[in-house]
Order: C-alpha cells, then sequence, then structure tokens
C-alpha cells in the first residue's frame, strides 16, 4: 500500500503504463490489479483521499478519453463509498471487493426516465421489498458504465409520499432477466453510457444496500464527494488545455512573431488563467482537508465553478486556436463533451437554485 501522494502517484503511473487507458473496463482491471483502487481509500477507509483522488483524475485525464475518466469518477467518487458504508458483509461487501480488485463494475443508476434528473423526488422507478423476494421496475436514462457494468446500484421508489424517505438503493445485477440495456450514442467514448430498463426484476433479498428510506439523504450527502471529483477533473482538463494552448500560441507564426506576442491575444489567455486560479483557490482547502464529502453549499459552489471554469477555458481554446481546433480530438469536440460538468450529477441551474437557499452560511464564511 502506497504510503505517500508521491508512492501513490508512482503506482498509478505504473498502472496506467501497460493498461489500454481508452478501454474503461480494462483500465479499471489494471487500476484494481496495480492496487490503486485500494490505496485510494487509505487507512481502511470508504472516501477517497482527496490529493490521491486529484493525482489519479489528472492522469486520467492526460491518458484516457474524457468518457473513461468519467467511468472512473462516478465509481471511486460514489458508488465504491455508498456501497462499502452500506455493508461490511454479504453479497455487497463482496461486489466491494470486487470493484477494489478491478474486477468488477458496477453503475450509478439514479437519473429516471420518468422525470427531470433535477427532480429525484418524482422519479418512477419502483420496487416492492418483500421477506423472500425484491422486485424493480422503470427505467433510468443516461447512466454511466450502463452497456460495460456487472451491475447497478438503482434508487428505486419503495414507498409513494413525495418524500426523501421513499427511496432505497438495490444492486441489480446486470444479467438479471429484464434487465435490458441501449447505447445512448456515440458521445462520450468509452463511458459505456446508456440507458437501463427493468421490467419485472426479481432479485435476492440481499440485493437491498442499506436501509430503506436512507437512499436520498445518503446519496446527497455521497454526492458531494462526486462534486469535489469533478472540480479537481475540470482543474487538471483546464490545466492541461492552457498549458497545449500556451504552448501552441508561442509557436504560431503571426506578422510581428508569434501569436503570442499579441495583446489582444495574451489578455484572453490571462483571463483564464484567473478563471483556473480562482477553481484551484477553491479546491485548495480541501485537498488538505478529511476525506469524505464537503458540506452541501461547498459542493455546489464547487459544481458550478467547475462547469463555468470547463465551459470559459475549452471555448476561449477553440476560439484561439482557429480552425486547428477541428482537428480530430481538438478542443471543439473536447469542448463538446466538456458540456457535461454543468449536466452530469446536477445541472448548474438547479445547483444556483439550492445556492441561493444557502446564501446566509456562504456570506457568513467568509473572512
Ligand atoms: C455524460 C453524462 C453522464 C451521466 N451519468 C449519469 C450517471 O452515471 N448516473 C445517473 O444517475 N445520471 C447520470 N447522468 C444524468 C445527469 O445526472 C442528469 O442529466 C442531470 O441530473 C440533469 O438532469 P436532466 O438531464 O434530466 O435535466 P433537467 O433536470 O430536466 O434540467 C434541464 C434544465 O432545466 C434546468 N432546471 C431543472 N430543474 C431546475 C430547478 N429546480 N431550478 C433551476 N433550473 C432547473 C437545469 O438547469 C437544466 O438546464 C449523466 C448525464 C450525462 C450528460
Amino acid at each position: 500500500m502506497p504510503e505517500s501522494t508521491a508512492d501513490f502517484t508512482a503506482a498509478l503511473r505504473t498502472a496506467l503504463a501497460g493498461a489500454d487507458t481508452a478501454d474503461a473496463r480494462a483500465l479499471w482491471r489494471a487500476l484494481g490489479t496495480g492496487g490503486v483502487i485500494a490505496a485510494l481509500y487509505p487507512d481502511g477507509g470508504t472516501q477517497p483521499d482527496p490529493r490521491r483522488l486529484a493525482a489519479l483524475l489528472a492522469e486520467l485525464d492526460a491518458h484516457s478519453p474524457l468518457g473513461v475518466t468519467l467511468s472512473v469518477c462516478v465509481q471511486v467518487a460514489t458508488v465504491l463509498p455508498l456501497l462499502a458504508e452500506a455493508a461490511t458483509t454479504g453479497p455487497v461487501a463482496d461486489t466491494v471487493a470486487g470493484m477494489v480488485r478491478g474486477e468488477t463494475v458496477v453503475a450509478l443508476a439514479v437519473t429516471d426516465a420518468g422525470a427531470s434528473g433535477s427532480d429525484l423526488l418524482d422519479a418512477t422507478t419502483r420496487t416492492k421489498l418483500g421477506d423472500d423476494a425484491v422486485t424493480v421496475d422503470g427505467r433510468k436514462d443516461w447512466i454511466t458504465n450502463a452497456t460495460t457494468c456487472d451491475a447497478a446500484l438503482v434508487l428505486a421508489r419503495h414507498r409513494e409520499p413525495r418524500h426523501f424517505t421513499s427511496f432505497c438503493w438495490l444492486l441489480v445485477p446486470r444479467s438479471t432477466p429484464g434487465v435490458t440495456v441501449e447505447s445512448a450514442g456515440r458521445a462520450f467514448a468509452g463511458s459505456g453510457v446508456g440507458h437501463l430498463r427493468f421490467d419485472g426484476v426479481a432479485l435476492e433479498p440481499g440485493a437491498l444496500v442499506g436501509r430503506p428510506g436512507r437512499a436520498l439523504a445518503g446519496f446527497a450527502r455521497q454526492v458531494g464527494v462526486e462534486r469535489l471529483a469533478g472540480a479537481l477533473w475540470s482543474r487538471a482538463l483546464c490545466r492541461r488545455l492552457m498549458t497545449g494552448l500556451g504552448d501552441w500560441l508561442r509557436s504560431r507564426p503571426a506578422a510581428d512573431g508569434t501569436l503570442w506576442d499579441h495583446p489582444a491575444v495574451r489578455d484572453r489567455y490571462a483571463r483564464c488563467l484567473v478563471a483556473l486560479r480562482q477553481l484551484d483557490a477553491l479546491c485548495a482547502p480541501l485537498l488538505d482537508g478529511p476525506p469524505g464529502p464537503p458540506s452541501t453549499a461547498t459542493g455546489m459552489v464547487l459544481k458550478v465553478a467547475a462547469a463555468e471554469t470547463a465551459e470559459t477555458i475549452t471555448a476561449e481554446a477553440v476560439h484561439l486556436r482557429g480552425a486547428d481546433a477541428f482537428r480530430d480530438g481538438g478542443e471543439a469536440a473536447l469542448r463538446t463533451e466538456a458540456a457535461m460538468f454543468g449536466i452530469a450529477g446536477g445541472a448548474t441551474g438547479t445547483m444556483l437554485a439550492g445556492l441561493a437557499d444557502h446564501a446566509d452560511d456562504l456570506l457568513g464564511s467568509g473572512p
């Protein structure tokens, strides 16, 4: 087990060196066999160490398509902690052990086809919890790892009242009769993003994860770690883009030198630097904090900042690179996919509506 973040990064680089970094399952296996997934949760904990999480996302961002990084991100930040905190023995614990070894891929199926993703209380995927059997019916749309997973952690309604205690988690093996999967299309290559359908799916009672009624509260807490992960990833992606852009501007001939010499170009580049440093500053205190979710308000601030910084910097990278941005794998394609920072795991508009409710907390937390 690596002792320090530097040891962790060394183990991570060794694991990535021999892996197919464009294949999410192969990469997950390499991270598992290289001990990287286990080392992400030091001292037997269930939450990722923030500095190790930052190192993992930066390395993946540098070597893998965005969709592959997304596949890993949702598992390490959300699925694994939720499962690990729910059980230490039985089928759920066995699944956690399989994930840590990189053998098992588990999708997080929260967003419901029957309701807007921002409105989980109206989700229509339903379960009946019996003593001998559990059934589930419904549809979950836009689920990362849907087409590649072994199982899905499914948020399902077990009671009718529109209340946060009406939901539970189910661990649904993908091979169970009644589970069907459809790809969401060509976007986000490597993410396995797709739609899951559950028609009269019958499960063992052991499929229930944690106590019924606790799922939404647990998810609301854990999604804070996913938001921190998103901010750390957005920061790595933006830094990579800015570095490449700066090198390119310095090498691009212009009448009086290179594009880098134009004051207007330097001004636009500098504004991106400011945006990136603002995101860095938001992340910095959390990197040295304990593993685990930030406060709800901090999580929402991170989510909006990650999305807006990615949007600002990918847009400027496209504009400043001109036609070159449209080369295969160029900034224009990345910009389209990076728009997901403002959607997946919570849309920016919804975050802003929620943030206004926390105005007093946020204003009070200043110097
Ligand atoms: C690449 C990708 C991967 C994803 N992976 C997963 C996954 O692994 N698991 C999973 O469960 N889901 C996943 N999702 C789904 C994602 O979480 C939802 O798309 C997201 O929650 C937004 O829901 P929606 O798309 O239904 O948009 P809606 O909720 O319908 O929102 C549409 C628009 O309306 C605005 N809006 C809606 N409600 C409000 C409000 N109350 N206040 C202000 N504005 C509002 C939003 O800002 C948004 O712009 C993924 C999505 C993408 C794009």
